[in-house]
């Protein structure tokens, strides 16, 4: 195979270039190996093989040739020396606790993450004897307090999801660092043409690729992005023996995905800081969570660490009773025409949900009042239309 990704190269360049690798046929765009296995010319040269599994290809499982594709292309974006890629954001997360944890460790985990994540900490992990204690991600001492002697990782989504609050990647990492915890943050709502995180002192990057990675609503993957010895020494042989592995096919669509994750990013920032703007401006909105604008608290710190809004927002609209605002918010998306009724984000595609009663539906009312998702509140995450249409489309259901 011919390797011709072997140069540093600019953001851009990377995406459609690094990690490619052709066959003897010097097909121009990146081969689909669709193949369990790979085949030997002899017994001694199959044994020397299997002992040395991560630099050959034997078997899918451990590792295929479109998957290394995408994984170098990925880790290059990222900033990273290289990528894990597993068969969906779930099992890189459950690869890098599995890699790294056993029966009596400790996670400091932001409360503001996604519901799965929660879940598994929780529910499954706690099963296996790993505890977690959850905090407020934009308080730093309450970082600090949470850590135990048998803290051994740090867990950061950021912005969090639905309210677009941000954590400090940096400042967070000072205190895994000073506490030798394992720092990973999940990079899924920015992608690295957004935010970089390893270049904020986050040891492990994560992500959903089925999100923006993918960008059209296609197939589920995930990748976890780091310094080669962890990954290849820790989580390699999980993936290779536990099988989260991801498909080829997937890793292909991925591969695609990230050629255009950079111009497809700055559309989806664009068109999203447009409709937030103008919510901003609507007699019918209460208050309007971007990150993009300068209303927001932590406006600062979204320009220090991310490259652009991103694609997620939120809105509160009016109501005095928690009826009366659902009432409110529900009649937004059944008004609707354009904008799909569902929870998937970094589509082309604008979706638009109501957290309270769906992705936040099942955690106690107290805990959501806690996190400030309150029945009036409604996610939209903007896809790739034109603005103008988003806008009337969210405008038929507010009153004027
Ligand atoms: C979707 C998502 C995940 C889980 O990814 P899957 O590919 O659905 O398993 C994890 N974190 C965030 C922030 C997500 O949006």
């Amino acid at each position: 195979m011919n390797d011709l990704s072997n140069r540093e190269y600019g953001f851009d360049t990377a995406a459609v270039r690094s990690g490619t690798k052709r066959t003897g046929f010097n097909e121009h765009s990146e081969a689909l190996f669709l193949t369990s296995s790979f085949c030997f010319e002899s017994a001694a040269e199959m044994a020397e093989r299997f002992k040395h599994s991560e630099n050959y290809f034997t078997y899918s499982r451990f590792t295929n040739p479109t998957v290394t594709m995408f994984q170098e292309r990925l880790a290059a974006l990222e900033g990273g020396e290289a990528c894990i890629a597993t068969a969906s954001g779930m099992s890189a997360i459950l690869s890098v606790v599995m890699a790294t944890l056993q029966a009596g460790d400790h996670i400091v985990s932001s409360r503001a993450i996604f519901g799965s994540t929660l879940g598994m900490f929780s529910q499954i992990l706690g099963r296996f004897g790993i505890t977690t204690t959850y905090v407020d991600p934009v308080d730093l001492d309450a970082w600090r307090t949470a850590v135990r002697p048998e803290t051994k990782m740090f867990f950061v989504e950021t912005p969090s999801n639905p309210l677009t609050e941000l954590c400090d990647i940096e400042a967070v990492g000072e205190i895994a660092r000073s506490v030798g915890a394992l720092y990973v943050v999940d990079n899924t709502f920015c992608s690295p043409a957004v935010q970089r995180p390893l270049q904020h002192g986050a040891d492990v990057v994560m992500h959903s690729a089925t999100k923006l990675i993918d960008g059209q609503g296609r197939v589920l993957g995930g990748a976890l992005i780091g310094t080669r010895q962890f990954l290849m020494e820790k989580v390699f042989p999980f993936v290779r023996t536990a099988g989260p592995s991801l498909s080829a096919f997937n890793a292909w669509i991925f591969l695609k995905g990230l050629e255009t994750l950079s111009l497809r990013a700055e559309r989806h920032s664009a068109n999203a800081l447009a409709v937030a703007r103008w919510l901003e401006g609507h007699a019918a909105v209460k208050r309007v969570y971007y990150p993009g604008l300068e209303s927001h608290p932590q406006y600062e710190l979204a320009r220090r660490q991310q490259y652009s809004g991103g694609s997620v927002l939120a809105f509160e609209v009016f109501g005095d009773t928690p009826e009366q605002q659902r009432d409110n918010a529900w009649r937004v998306v059944d008004a609707t025409r354009l904008c799909s009724i569902t929870a998937n984000v970094g589509d082309t595609r604008t979706t638009i949900t109501h957290p309270a009663t769906t992705t936040h539906g099942r955690i106690t009312p107290e805990a959501r009042a806690q996190a400030r998702i309150t029945e009036a509140l409604l996610r939209i995450a903007v896809g790739l239309e034109d603005p103008c249409d988003i806008r009337e489309d969210l405008n038929r259901g507010l009153p004027t």
